[in-house]
């Protein structure tokens, strides 16, 4: 069939999008690492500039005329073609920004930037009487957001729908309760053991050397830096301006060799996803990871179930003593590994370990349903905070700017959506790594030897290459044969923690009722 003229102009519309976001990602890119201080006023002048145009070609009628025009056409196309992908997926996203006014857009923005600006004095100051109005009225917007989405079954899922397609409040309540009754069991036996010493990663390791050795294994995973390059920043994050133009940052401690090493792993794992998908899709809105908490799932898959497994170490610690051979020659590789995966009861989500994040991400998930079902008030959110942190972490925060101050999220976005894609990322990682594992049973062989392309190639296909065209679950569904799926997850911890803390195993179905 001849392809339509309202397809082609659909597709040059897309890409202008396209191009100035990308354009607007690298003057983002260049403000967070190179950019002089002066430059500031102008670069947030330029951004907003390129923003207002892009939102303006996002919402132009027209889109919506090609799209009404396309569905005849689209109808002729089998589901999983590229084609009805794009007309999909530019559907569902202008359907989106046009259900929202630009004067509430206008609104949102106004009282996001005051907001950010207020929290970010407030939480050195430990000063929670000043966000709290702010936060009420961030609540009372993230309300009207989601009525601009009528029939939902939960107020949080329009909220949960912009970082999570086709995520549903109940499904992940359920999902990750779940998780938590798996979980709490663990952190209690892990804790009741006597404390890791860590001690060797909190030596002088000098930032150069610490660049080198990061370069080396994010090559070796199979970041692509002829397409990819990173500098550094405050806040580690991955960008792209194209496909084959995929960038990541990061910052360095030298007296905490794991900070660096594993968000360097983390973003390139973000960035793997993002260079591995087909390039056909450059220039669409299907050229970007489909969701959060899938994009999350790569970025936990090499940092955690990959970059703090015993078989990598085994490959690694020789050289990594080689490099740093004052501090770790005389460093066991099992002290080493023992320190790398160190559980304890924390109060701060960002440093916490892979047993007890999810208890952090958990207790926020539940406390933005409770504020968007108007069950709990935000003035009682600081106390909520304090008790959950209580009876899940069995901590308790000294102050606010380590309880409910610490994370910039509701403070600079909407409440609501904001938490569940970190832990849906670590569910669907180690879902997606037990598949792989089926398929090739030698995966941590090769781990073993320094081999990470089995492992890669097996979520370029079944993940990265689609982009947007088929959303977290079905990713799922035809990757490992059934939707999110917890038990993986809890397996996978058990097994892991309950050897490097010698905890009887306890099959981890036993606990999960
Ligand atoms: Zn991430």
């Amino acid at each position: 069939m001849n392809i339509p003229p309202q397809l082609v102009e659909l597709k040059a519309r897309l890409h202008e999008i396209y191009d100035l976001e990308m354009a607007a990602a690298l003057l983002n890119w260049d403000q967070t690492t190179y950019m002089p201080p002066g430059g500031a006023t102008a670069r947030g002048r330029q951004l907003a500039t390129l923003g207002r145009i892009a939102h303006e070609k996002r919402t132009d009628a027209q889109i919506g005329r090609l799209l009404d025009a396309l569905r005849p056409y689209e109808e002729t196309l089998p589901p999983d073609s590229p084609d009805a992908a794009l007309i999909r997926v530019a559907r569902r996203d202008y359907e989106r920004a046009t259900r929202i006014p630009a004067a509430f857009t206008a609104e949102l923005y106004q009282h996001m930037a005051a907001s950010y600006d207020v929290w970010s004095r407030a939480r050195p100051a430990n000063d929670i009487a000043a966000v709290l109005p702010y936060l009420e009225r961030t609540l009372d917007l993230s309300r009207r957001f989601a009525e601009f989405f009528p029939g939902y079954d939960h107020i949080a899922d329009p909220l949960i729908d912009m970082a999570d397609d086709g995520m549903r409040a109940a499904t992940i309540r359920q999902v990750f309760a779940g998780l938590r009754q798996g979980l709490l069991p663990l952190v209690e036996q892990v804790t009741a053991q006597p404390p890791v010493d860590d001690s060797c990663l909190r030596q002088f390791f000098p930032e150069a050397q610490q660049l080198a050795f990061g370069v080396e294994v994010i090559t070796a995973l199979g970041y692509d830096f002829t397409r990819g390059r990173q500098d550094k920043t405050l806040h580690p994050f991955m960008t792209k301006f194209s496909l084959n133009d995929v960038r990541i940052t990061t910052r360095f401690d030298e007296y905490d060799l794991g900070s660096a090493l594993f968000s360097t792993i983390h973003e390139a794992g973000h960035a793997m996803y993002e260079q591995g998908i087909a390039l056909e899709f450059e220039g669409t809105p299907l050229a970007s990871g489909t969701s959060a908490g899938m994009h999350e799932s790569q970025s936990r898959l090499w940092e955690n179930i990959v970059g703090r497994s015993l078989p990598f170490w085994e490959h690694f610690y020789p050289r990594l003593q080689a490099t740093f051979p004052d501090q770790l020659g005389n460093v066991s590789l099992e002290t080493f590994y023992r320190a790398i995966n160190k559980v304890q009861r924390s109060l701060i989500r960002t440093e916490a370990d892979e047993v007890t994040y999810n208890l952090h991400v958990i207790l926020r998930f539940d406390l933005e349903l409770a504020l968007l079902e108007g069950t709990l008030a935000v003035r009682d959110l600081p106390e909520a905070w304090h008790e959950r942190y209580r009876s899940d972490l069995g901590v308790t925060p000294p102050d606010y700017r380590d309880g409910v101050l610490q994370d910039v999220h509701w403070y600079g976005g909407l409440i609501g959506g904001a938490f569940q894609g970190y832990t849906l990322g670590n569910i669907m990682s180690a879902q997606l790594f037990e598949a792989a594992l089926r398929d090739h049973p030698d995966i941590p062989q090769q781990i073993g030897r320094g081999q990470f392309g089995t492992l890669r190639e097996w979520m370029r296909e079944h993940v990265y290459r689609h982009g947007r065209a088929l959303d977290a679950d079905d990713i799922l569904r035809r990757a490992t044969g059934r939707s999110l799926d917890v038990q993986p997850y809890l397996a996978y911890l058990w097994r892991k923690y309950g050897e490097i803390y010698g905890i009887a195993h306890t099959p981890f179905h036993q606990v999960v009722a």
